[in-house]
């Protein structure tokens, strides 16, 4: 038997190891993508790994409204590393319930329900979450979906400006859209969404479910450009492969919230990642170090295109998430660069090769990965 949700790939995969993954015959496979983001510190981090294992012989689930230790010091981690001021904590799941509770937080604090999100925007695939997502066939068989929300062109501070206004609840932006094909934003786009938002009132949301835990270079996406969100969401990479989300919130916002829960809501074992996680990615450094990868993948690959001539239009990215547009179906690179050299990836969008790696790569696989890119598209 197989899920029918997902379409399955034709190898089972059974173990991993930082940036490898192997699959029931003992092959290995050289992971730019099929963690998702979601394994910064590589497959089976020891570390993780051992939180994960003591937390499961002490305490598996208690309900949130029952302090408890890790938990606690998992509040106390993220309002530490937030940037800014948002040093109240919401802890969910993943990714789409994070962006849920962000919705429903900012209609509860402002009173409004409108929503602004951007075109080709990924949010999740909840009723909420999934109505700011663009993509029409991730939406169209299941609509009607949560309303009032309005989509913009990413980039066009005119435009948002023209839309926000005092029936505003929030405007959500990923500081680089993944989904939509690897996009950064300007840093004067984001300090004028805060300008846009700050003078009615409005949230202004950042989802770093997929920049975030240091995949651009720093450990939100959002620091490079000094501007500090009323709310910041994250989930994919920060307990290092289990489920967790987070909403990290303003004062005003956790003021007036509302009335929202979750049974799992801070799960200890969840949690146990996490910190060993998050320690982990901020004792060794790991952020500057994506970021320096990340730049030297990106400029490897720019270099071979131009020597090889390869049919590449556009190399574009931020630190360790880098989508490399090519002018053919990105499925048919992406299956060559499986078949011919165990080097996963992932689409964004029909003609964008996106990689995500676990940020603990080093250039040896940074020159692997070029070298069978330069293959598959030669
Ligand atoms: C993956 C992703 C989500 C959704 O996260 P899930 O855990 O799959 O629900 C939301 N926003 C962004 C930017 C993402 O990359």
């Amino acid at each position: 038997m197989s899920g029918f949700v997902f379409s399955e790939k034709p190898i089972t995969i059974e173990s991993g190891e930082g940036p490898y993954l192997y699959d029931d015959n003992g092959n290995e496979y050289l992971d730019f993508g099929a963690n998702y983001a979601v394994t910064p510190l590589g497959h089976s981090h020891p570390a993780v790994t051992d939180a994960i294992q003591s937390q499961a012989e002490a305490l598996t689930y208690v309900q949130a409204s029952y302090p408890n230790t890790v938990r606690t010091e998992l509040y106390d981690r993220l309002a530490a590393v937030s940037p800014g001021d948002l040093e109240n904590v919401w802890l969910c799941n993943s990714g789409t319930e994070a962006n849920e509770a962000a919705m429903k937080f900012a209609r509860a604090a402002t009173g409004n329900s409108k929503i602004v999100a951007t075109k080709r925007a990924f949010h999740g695939r909840t009723m909420g979450a999934l109505a700011m997502t663009w993509k029409k066939k991730y939406k169209a068989p299941y609509e009607p979906l949560a309303g009032d929300i309005e989509f913009v062109s990413y980039g066009d501070a005119e435009e948002l400006a023209s839309v926000v206004d005092e029936e505003t609840a929030a405007v959500f932006l990923e500081p680089v859209q993944g989904e939509g094909g690897i996009h950064p934003a300007t840093v004067s786009y984001l300090e004028s969404a805060r300008e846009i938002t700050e003078d009615v009132g409005a949230a202004l949301v950042f989802d770093e479910i997929q920049t975030g835990v240091g995949r651009t270079g720093t450990l939100w996406a959002c620091e490079q450009s000094g501007v500090v969100p009323d709310m910041l969401t994250t989930a994919k990479g920060i307990a290092n492969g289990l489920p967790l989300g987070a909403t990290l919130c303003a004062d005003w916002i956790a003021e007036n919230h509302g009335d929202h829960g979750s049974t799992f809501s801070g799960n200890p074992v969840v949690c146990a990642a996490a910190n060993a996680t998050l320690e982990t990615i901020v004792s060794e450094d790991i952020p500057t170090h994506a970021g320096d990868i990340g730049s030297y993948l990106m400029e490897s690959i720019e270099a071979a295109a131009e020597e090889h001539d390869l049919p590449v239009r556009d190399v574009r990215g931020n630190g360790l998430m880098i989508g490399v547009e090519v002018k053919r179906g990105a499925n048919r690179v992406l299956r060559d660069l499986a078949l011919n050299s165990g080097v996963l990836a992932l689409p964004a969008g029909r003609t964008v090769v996106r990689f995500l790696p676990p940020l603990i790569i080093e250039e040896e696989h940074a020159d692997e990965v070029g070298t069978a890119l330069t293959e598959a598209l030669s």
